[in-house]
């Protein structure tokens, strides 16, 4: 049987979508969506003013990133306090694709994180591992290393407000996912460092999503693993029809 953690399922739609589209995307998702179910959409810093209206139990509005500082002279950037007078409830840390456009990003992520934090954002924490680490084997060590800098540092109890995000590079907008049965063994080997590292509490109760070329199609054979609590999804994410579907497979079984 699965565990009872609520599956949750991310939209992060990166630098797509005209903000003046976005509106009618989310009232027409929002006929086709479960009230039940729980999602986050993330658009990019511009659309969330206006998303924040349709902010409701089950939906909850997400950003892409945030900065490690609160406020000063920090040109073009976004706070994590400005997200949350916005309405935002999540935040994306650790995404491969900033970590691979800013070299700087793999040592701030931990900062960006407790800071987030702070401001009682809840955050996306992404790991994952290039196709060169796993064709040698050691991706395994490479994502424990990856917690370790990120999200080792005792977060005490707030890592409650922290869901993970595996997210295996090699399957990031490839249309070629992780199977269910890689991403179950990553996922279960996360578990146990949560386990290791925070306690059997936090074992039990921290959601880990899946994210790499999740469609409709493959939805279903991943969420019926048992440490595979959602799924954080990009181009997919764009369609509602493909959206709503992967929402409710992670939601039957
Ligand atoms: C992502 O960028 O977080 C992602 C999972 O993208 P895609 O679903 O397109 O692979």
């Amino acid at each position: 049987m699965k565990p009872l953690r609520k599956p949750l399922v991310a939209a992060n739609w990166k630098m797509n979508m005209l903000p003046t589209k976005a509106v009618s995307f989310i009232e027409e998702f929002l006929i086709h969506a479960d009230p039940s179910h729980d999602y986050v959409i993330a658009p990019p810093f511009t659309h969330l003013s206006e998303l924040g209206q349709f902010l409701r139990k089950g939906l909850k509005l997400g950003a892409q990133n945030c900065h490690e500082e609160l406020s000063g002279p920090y040109t073009g950037e976004v706070s994590a306090s400005m997200l949350v007078d916005l309405g935002v409830s999540y935040v994306i840390l650790g995404h491969s694709e900033r970590r691979e456009m800013n070299l700087r990003e793999n040592i701030l992520v931990s900062k960006k994180i407790k800071t987030a934090l702070s401001q009682g954002l809840k955050v996306i924490y992404c790991c994952g591992e290039s196709y060169e680490l796993r064709s040698e084997g050691i991706h395994l060590e490479h994502i424990i290393n990856q917690l370790e800098e990120d999200i080792g540092v005792d977060l005490g109890k707030n890592l409650k407000n922290v869901t993970i995000a595996y997210e295996p590079i090699w399957a990031i907008g490839t249309g070629s996912s992780a199977t269910p049965a890689q991403a179950q063994e990553m996922h279960k080997h996360i578990r146990q460092w949560i386990a290791d590292q925070y306690g059997s509490e936090f074992k039990e109760s921290i959601r880990i999503l899946y994210g790499g070329s999740v469609k409709a199609s493959n939805a279903l054979a991943l969420s019926s693993q048992p440490d595979i609590d959602g799924a954080l999804v990009g181009g997919a994410s764009l369609d509602i029809q493909e959206f709503v579907s992967i929402g409710q497979a992670f939601n039957t079984v």
